[in-house]
């Protein structure tokens, strides 16, 4: 408890009121679907808790009012879902996608490409997805001397991609990193892939068909309720987490900007991404350090567009698209039909989202409905409401989920692989290798460091606790 009170009259000396001192068995810093899902599995094994997040609210990630998951491929989330009795909606899977220039989509989801197009995209998709297959999530650098600083934009040139190929793997990576595929390491990308379960699931991911089910209230419903089911009184919310303190006698001392102080005998960082303001004593690795700084960080920002009815069903259309020559990657049909409210979500993303983002309010509106009517090659009717769902972001989340490792680091994670630095366990997106970026790999990455967490807290054999 000495360390407590040390933490305390450095914060009492810095003319900042020291309010609480609690403590738990382990303490999780974000109260995002990674972070929850620990607590809720250690609070289960006995382990006593608390959860600090930043902001007011529970759940991580931007503000969705909902979320969409393929049953199938998210079992944790569905599992999750339906245990806790959440409202889910089964989506019109009906009507085609559309690309940009190329129109509706085939019957099997892939783009409605010419002859020699088509030959090119499927071996550059299918060349991809063995290449994904084949990177070692625990040696993602064994590639290097194949790949080295390569670019996804050059990896798909030598496959052999046509220009509309290489611009349909431009949107690939605009999508999953808010960059174009000239700023991405081709090897950071296969690795994404693989994690996510190749690059044939991450396209599949992009598809109308996928996104099968509505979860009502999104990630952050789910994650409310999950954590209504932690002990009363273990989420702590507006807790700005500054500095975590390893101490000699095996203490973890925690501190927020508010002067509280928690101590554990374990934390967790879950989303050690979004968690890059808080001072770690002793300093985290060199190679989390290299992680972190190195990581370009991508531009995607949502705009809804709502309308008085569906007219992209009438059209025999599913509403998702992508965009291939502008600012918007990708377009999902984000209705609520129950409610008769009619959205088509446009993600902004990359360079050219970037450029966009510099105009006037009016002049940005206009330009993104021109792509809209662009891409569906087709005027559209005039949306009666435009809302951007990011305007009230804050800088805890940072949008696209997940970092962009370029290739010269990819030994540093090698090495690292976000291991524990003593008592400070890592989750969250850079941590989950299935469907990484998805609410289904950050669940998953929950669970795990919860068993490396209980694991780390078994009492130790008495042998050999009296040999040291
Ligand atoms: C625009 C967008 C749309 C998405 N849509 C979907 C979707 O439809 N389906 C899907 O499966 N996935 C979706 N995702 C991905 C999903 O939201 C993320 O993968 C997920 O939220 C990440 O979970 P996490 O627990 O790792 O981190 P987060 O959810 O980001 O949680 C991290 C938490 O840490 C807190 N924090 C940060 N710094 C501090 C600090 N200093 N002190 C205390 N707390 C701190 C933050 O406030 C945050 O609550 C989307 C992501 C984005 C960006």
């Amino acid at each position: 408890m000495a360390a407590v009170q040390d933490m305390a009259s450095t914060y009492q000396a810095r003319g900042l009121p020291s309010r609480h001192k609690r403590s738990a068995q382990v303490i999780v810093i974000g109260a995002g679907p990674s972070g929850l899902q620990a607590a809720y599995n250690l609070q289960r094994a006995g382990a006593t808790c608390l959860v600090l997040d930043a902001r007011d609210r529970i759940g991580g990630g931007p503000v969705a009012a909902d979320d969409y998951f393929n049953a199938t491929s998210h079992p944790r989330v569905a599992e999750l879902a339906w245990g806790l009795g959440l409202a889910v909606e089964q989506q019109s899977d009906e009507g085609k996608d559309v690309v940009e220039g190329l129109g509706a989509s085939r019957a099997d989801g892939t783009p409605n490409l010419s002859e020699d197009h088509r030959r090119s995209f499927i071996r550059v998709r299918d060349n991809l997805e063995g290449l994904s297959q084949r990177v070692d999530v625990s040696r993602p650098a064994q590639q290097l001397p194949n790949y080295g600083a390569m670019t996804v934009h050059e990896l798909a040139v030598s496959q052999g991609a046509t220009p509309i190929v290489q611009k349909l793997a431009n949107a690939w990576t605009s999508t999953l990193f808010g960059l174009d595929s000239k700023d991405v390491s081709a090897l950071c990308f296969l690795l994404h892939c693989k994690c996510a379960g190749g690059l044939l699931q991450v396209l599949s991911e992009m598809r109308s068909s996928e996104q099968s089910v509505r979860l009502q209230g999104g990630v952050e419903k789910l994650c409310e309720e999950l954590a209504a089911r932690l002990q009363p009184g273990s989420v702590c919310l507006s807790q700005v987490v500054e500095r975590i303190d390893q101490t000699p006698g095996n203490k973890v001392v925690v501190t927020t900007q508010s002067g509280d102080v928690f101590q554990c005998t374990k934390a967790i960082l879950a989303g050690p991404a979004q968690c890059t303001a808080i001072e770690v004593a002793p300093e985290l690795s060199e190679d989390k350090q290299c992680l972190l700084e190195s990581a370009k960080p991508g531009f995607s920002k949502r705009i809804a567009l709502v309308y008085d009815a569906p007219w992209w069903r009438e059209r025999g259309l599913s509403g998702c698209a992508q965009g291939l020559d502008g600012s918007i990657s990708v377009v999902k049909d984000t209705s609520r039909d129950i409610d008769g409210f009619y959205s088509l979500t446009c993600f902004v993303a990359g360079e050219s989202g970037t450029e966009l983002w510099q105009k006037m309010d009016d002049e940005r509106q206009q330009s993104l409905l021109n792509h809209v009517e662009a891409i569906y090659g087709d005027t559209v009717p005039t949306p009666c409401e435009i809302v951007d769902l990011d305007q009230h972001a804050d800088t805890f989340s940072p949008a696209p989920a997940c970092l962009a490792v370029p290739a010269a680091n990819l030994r540093n994670l090698e090495r690292d692989q976000w291991q524990p630095e003593g008592s400070v366990f890592f989750a969250g997106a850079e941590v989950s290798y299935v469907l990484r970026g998805h609410v289904e790999g950050e669940l998953a990455s929950g669970r795990r460091v919860a068993e490396e967490v209980i694991y780390a807290l078994r009492p130790m054999p008495e042998a050999m606790s009296s040999r040291l």
